[in-house]
């Protein structure tokens, strides 16, 4: 199997699951627990929190709180803010952040509060004026991914950040899911508050994530019950999974060859682009400017979920930027948002690389895609349009 879908999810590091096993087995204690064994598993939980704190550059390891997943963290951050400040109603997000932060916001209109949705131009970056225009006495929080899931274009949160603290009051929470592990991040010196993150994107298992908490801010408890991570976030610590995020933190410092996996994206993406004439990037070129794992490139004019279940038969696994819903496909929110036409969108395929994937990897997917791209526009209803981008 070749695994090009490492937005989705990531395998668990070796590093990792050797480093959890003993708290899948001897070290099973509670780290609430006043005897030795509990005392062991409270210094691993701090020894992951370091490990955490060390990869996004926190000022202290206490502004990490573990929780369950990325969209748990998100959901702390967004509510727990806006529970703190009662008066003010207007919240400012993007029209490309993930379900955890755009579904969250729409069900928050229905609460009351009004939402600036800030769109993306056709490269997907996000306009900075339309922020500082956007920026209100009343605005309580602004909710702005670092790097897309989809496209995995950045956004500037160092300037955002900048931009926020400058000229108003609100609170600045980064949808850092993404983006961690991939890029260097150093949040001490951002204007960023919080900041969510998730394991399973990282080489971590699935069911791990956490919010990074500025020192000096206070979030009321979304998870009540004891008073766990300093009575922040309750419920007894998952600890084998807290033990495999530090490892996997720790890992993406020692181990963080991003030159590598972008290299073998770049030859991907180049050949892709190259050689299938309907091929077209969504995001912008300049790659400095996007994660070092990712493309999403749609081939007009032919159908995304053909495509994915012809490179699934070759052992291929990638991901689509439409969603199926019965007989229609819904072009993603993400590629709508940046004008990108239907017949593209719905033809568009998110490639996303890791550490694991090889030279070879890169070739059989060079070798198999052509055919696969020929065959299904020769099955194409839009003959025309397809003869025209051939020329
Ligand atoms: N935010 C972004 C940008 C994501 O890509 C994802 C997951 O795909 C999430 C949040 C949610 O993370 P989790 O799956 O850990 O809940």
């Amino acid at each position: 199997m070749i695994y090009l879908d490492n937005n989705a999810t990531t395998r668990v590091a070796p590093e990792v699951l050797a480093a959890m096993q003993p708290y899948l087995s001897d070290f099973f204690g509670n780290p609430s627990s006043a005897h030795a064994l509990g005392r062991e598993m409270k210094r691993a939980v701090e020894n992951s929190r370091e490990h955490v704190a060390n990869l996004i550059g926190a000022a202290k390891p206490d502004e990490i709180v573990f929780t369950s997943c990325g969209s748990e963290s998100d959901n702390w951050a967004i509510r727990g803010v806006l529970a703190t400040q009662p008066n003010k109603k207007h919240i400012i997000t993007t029209l490309v952040e993930h379900e955890a932060v755009q579904n969250l916001c729409r069900l928050l209109e229905g609460e009351g509060y009004e939402v600036t949705w800030l769109g993306v131009d056709q490269n997907g970056e996000l306009d900075l004026d339309a922020l500082r225009a956007a920026l209100r006495r009343d605005t309580a929080l602004v909710s702005i991914m670092l790097a897309n899931n989809e496209t995995g274009v950045l956004f500037p949160i160092q300037e955002v950040g900048r931009i926020v603290r400058e000229e108003s009051e609100a609170v600045f929470h980064v949808d850092g899911v993404q983006a961690v592990a991939k890029i260097p991040i150093d949040l001490k010196n951002t204007a960023v508050d919080l900041f969510a993150l998730s394991g399973h994107k990282l080489h971590a298992p699935q069911g791990i994530g956490a919010l990074y908490v500025r020192q000096g801010l206070s979030l009321p408890s979304f998870i009540v019950g004891g008073g766990q991570e300093q009575g922040r976030r309750a419920g007894t610590s998952a600890v084998p999974n807290i033990v495999g995020l530090g490892a996997a933190c720790r890992l993406a410092l020692e181990d963080n060859n991003h030159e590598r996996i972008e290299r073998l994206r770049n030859r991907l993406e180049d050949r892709i682009l190259k050689t299938i004439p309907n091929a077209r990037l969504n995001g912008i070129a300049d790659r400095a400017k996007r994660l070092p794992n990712t493309s999403n490139i749609s081939f007009e004019y032919v159908d995304g979920q053909s495509i994915l279940m012809h490179l699934d038969e070759a052992g291929i696994c990638v991901s689509t930027g439409s969603a199926c819903h019965s007989s229609t496909h819904e072009s993603s929110p993400t590629l709508r948002a940046m004008n990108v036409p239907y017949t593209a969108a719905q033809g568009s395929i998110r490639f996303s690389l890791s550490r694991y994937n090889t030279d070879e990897d890169v070739e059989t997917t060079l070798k198999v895609l052509p055919g696969i791209i020929a065959k299904l526009a020769a099955m194409s209803p839009y003959q025309d349009e397809l003869t025209a981008v051939r020329r």
